[in-house]
């Protein structure tokens, strides 16, 4: 896994983020990341400043870029949208 990946790149993935911590995981559009971070930013800095929701832990998260596939919904969204939002 390459973490210097920019987002931009990726917009039409998710993003699996696993906590180190905690072991918490969730998945995240990276077009909601991209609108948190931009899309210049790389994944490798995403995980350096989210925040896990579970155990609150900082820059501990692990990240897996999954392709959006398969027919239903069911992935579970990371909540982020309590996070700062970009004007
Ligand atoms: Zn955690």
């Amino acid at each position: 896994m390459k973490f210097t990946t920019l987002l931009a790149s990726i917009r039409h993935n998710e993003l699996a983020l696993t906590c180190k911590v905690c072991g918490h995981t969730g998945v995240v559009r990276v077009v909601e990341v991209i609108e948190l971070f931009g899309p210049d930013k790389q994944v490798r800095d995403v995980l350096a400043r989210a925040r896990c929701k579970n155990c609150k832990a900082k820059g501990q998260l692990d990240a897996k870029i999954t392709y959006r596939g398969g027919s239903d919904g069911a992935l579970v969204q990371a909540d982020m949208r309590d996070r700062e939002k970009l004007p």
